[in-house]
Formats: C-alpha cells, structure tokens, sequence
C-alpha cells in the first residue's frame, strides 16, 4: 500500500464505512476478463470451475431443461416455503447421497443455496454449538474454505496432505499435523474429486480417518460438491456413507451445482448427523433458526429441478446418463492428458474436474502470454477445457516447464 492511499484511508476512517480496507478482486474472475481481452484463436481457458463439452460449451443439461417445462406447465404457487426449503428435494438427494441407509432421526438435512451456503450454514452451527472448536483444513484447498469458517468466527488450522511434487496424497503428514487437533474440533474433507489437486484417499486411509475422528472426538464435515464426476454417483459417496455409519456425528454440506449443471441457480444441502435423537432434534431447529437469519428461505427454482429430475423415472435415468458422459469425458481427457510427460502421470488416477500441475507462478505466467493458455496461479486446470484436440497441443506447452520426474521423458 502506498502512503498517499495509507493516508487517505486515515482520513476517511472517521467517516461512516471509511475504516474499510479494499478488498482484492476475485483471482479467477479476473482471469475471465483476461482470457476476453485475448483476440488469440488458439487460446485456451483452463481458468473456472465449470464443466465444459467437447465444444468448449457448459450446457444446460437435457434432464433439467425436460423439468423445467414440467414445472412451467404444473408449478401453481410462488409462495414462500420455510426455512428448510423444499423437503421432499431434500429426501429424494438424500437417497443419492447417503443411499438406502437410514440414519434415522439421527440424520436431519436442511435445502441451502448452494454447497457454499451449505458450507456457511455449518460453519454457523458449529461457532453456536462451540466458539472453542477450530477447523482443520488441509492445504491446498477450495480457496473460499477458509473464510466461510472464519467470517462464521470460528479459527482455521492448516494441514498438509498432500505433496506437490509427487502429486501423491501424503498421509504421515496430515496424521502428523493432526496430532494438535483438540476433541470437538472440525476436520474439513472433500468428499470426492478433491478441489484443486484431484486427489483421493484410499479406502484405508478414510477408514484411519474415521478412525482417528473416534478416536479424537474430531468432526468431520464433508464437503460434497463433485458427486457423479469422479468415479459413478454411489463411488464418489462411498466415503461419506462410511463415515455416517462410523461415527456418532458429522456434517455434509452438498452442492448439485456441478453434477447438475445448475451453478447459478444455487442448489445445496446441509446434513447433521448427531449422536441421538434427542440432540438431533435441537441441532434441526438450530439449522433452521441460523438460516432463518442467513436468507430465510432457499431459492426454489433449481431445487424444484432437482426435486423434479428424481421423483420421474425417465428424466433421472436420463440425468444419470449423461452424468456418466460428462464424466467419461474428464476420465478420458485425464488419461490422454497423463500420458504426455511423467509429470502428469498422476492426473489418470485423480478425479474430478481439476487437477493441480506443478508449475510456478512464473511458468503459468508464461503459459499465458506466450501461449493464451489461461489457469489458475497455482497451477489448478479445469481438465474440462481441454479437447481431445488440444491436450497435445497443451502438453508440448507445458513440456519446458515441467521437470522430468524419476525414469521419466
Ligand atoms: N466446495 C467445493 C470444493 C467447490 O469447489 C465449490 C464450488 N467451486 C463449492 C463447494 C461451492 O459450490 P456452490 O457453487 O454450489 O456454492
């Protein structure tokens, strides 16, 4: 900050909102105004989370274009609905997530807007149960984790999981890091199709962390935002059913932005499982007494889709295909991707729609001037925008910048 805008800042403090300091755009939207500006036909964007097809496009799914007609021709009130939103969207989600298992009165959900509402709420609910708890959030992550938890007023620890330069889950790590954790403490998870890095943990290594949960008394919150993009919809929910069936509390915030194809129309949930029914019950009225004063009430519109897509044979079997395309599409493209350097080879066995490259600031700077190739400062791709047609194109790009790993070209 330079004097003259310390200075001003100082005085304009005394006026009303002059204390505030101005706050840096967001990074990714304003790699969309860049990847514009660029009159570059070869460019490629590989900046923001979004499916794309095989056209560079992110259509609106057939199965949610069928329902809204459906609800176009039936839909008879706009009246408001509660605070938990549109109950029967909520049931019919929660057999997508959790499947045929009934947690019984011990699992309550509530309709958010969106997985980031659903983050938003929990955070909420956990700050009004215990302002103590601190959340433990493995880096790198999503980058708006950590200021949902703290605007909520809880503290954030970081941990690490993952190494960079192997691309690999590094698990000792995050046991290590875990070992500060405190009983009642957060342990924020991706569910699946881990945002940015792809990653996953192996089935043993989820089952040791529910097991060092019960051991610890740490609560896990799951993050699902990607179910049905990484491995099938029952696969990328595997690890959420084990730990709801494993420990005596959790939370699961969803987002049906992506596997949808909603995002702006805010689709989400918030599920608590609690230790007894009795607990349950105050952390349901809870939910909807920190939601009433966070929107009041969820938007309806891509719920109702959602609600709409489920309850009708045709059109979820419909949606369950060309899910299965979509993610055909990005497994395909990890593959083909993978198969260029030996630094990419990680990329096949990751999964979702993002993958973290091991480049630095400097290279994904280059990549952009000298080749209009668009992505995140850190290095995060969108594997969707790539073609089948530009993943060599891409890979001989990124060839000077990346360095051969052990045996490899
Ligand atoms: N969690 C993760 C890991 C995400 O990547 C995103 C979206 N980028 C969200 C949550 C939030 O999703 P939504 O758009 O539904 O708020």
């Amino acid at each position: 900050m330079t004097l003259d805008t310390l200075s001003a800042r100082a005085a304009s403090a005394s006026l009303p909102f002059g204390a505030l300091a101005a706050q840096p755009a967001d990074a990714l939207l304003s790699l969309i105004a860049l990847y514009r500006a660029d009159d570059r036909p070869q460019k490629i964007d590989l900046g923001v989370g979004v499916f794309r097809n095989d056209a560079g496009d992110t259509p609106v799914m057939r199965a949610v274009k069928a329902a809204e007609a459906v609800l176009l021709e039936t839909q008879v009130t706009k009246s408001y609905l509660g605070a938990e939103g549109d109950a029967a969207y909520t049931a019919l989600l929660a057999g997508i997530v959790f499947g045929d298992r009934t947690a019984g009165e011990r699992l309550n959900g509530v309709q958010t807007p969106g997985g980031t509402g659903a983050l938003r709420l929990g955070a909420e609910l956990v700050a009004r149960a215990n302002r103590e708890a601190r959340v433990w959030i493995g880096t790198p992550t999503w980058p708006n984790h950590a200021p949902i938890f703290a605007e909520a007023g809880l503290s954030t620890r970081s941990h690490r999981f993952y190494d960079a330069v192997s691309g690999r889950i590094d698990f000792d790590a995050m046991l290590n890091d875990l070992a500060e954790a405190r009983a009642g403490d957060i342990l924020l998870l991706h569910g699946c199709c881990h945002n940015p890095t792809g990653s996953a943990f192996t089935p043993e290594q989820w089952l040791a962390v529910s097991d060092l949960c019960a051991a610890r008394g740490l609560i896990p919150f799951i993050d699902l935002a990607y179910q049905g993009l990484g491995d099938g919809l029952a696969e990328d929910a595997a690890a959420t059913r084990m730990i709801v069936d494993a420990l005596p509390a959790a939370l699961v915030a969803y987002s049906g932005d992506k596997n949808f194809g909603l995002y702006r129309e805010r689709v989400g949930a918030l599920w608590a499982l609690s230790a007894n029914g009795a607990i349950a019950e105050r952390v349901r009225t809870n939910m909807l007494s920190l939601a009433r004063s966070l929107w009041s009430m969820p938007p309806d519109h891509g719920a109702a889709i959602v609600r709409t897509i489920l309850e009708n044979d045709a059109l979820r079997a419909d949606w369950r295909d060309e899910l299965d395309a979509m993610r055909a599409r990005l497994n395909g493209l990890r593959a083909a991707l993978a198969a260029m350097h030996s630094r990419l080879a990680p990329i096949a066995d990751q999964r979702g729609m993002f993958a973290m490259l091991p480049l630095t600031h400097e290279a994904v700077a280059a990549l952009r001037e000298e080749h209009g190739i668009y992505m995140a400062g850190n290095g995060r791709i969108n594997i969707a925008g790539l073609r089948a047609d530009t993943v060599a194109v891409f890979a001989q790009a990124l060839r000077p910048h990346l360095h051969a790993g052990e045996g490899g070209p």
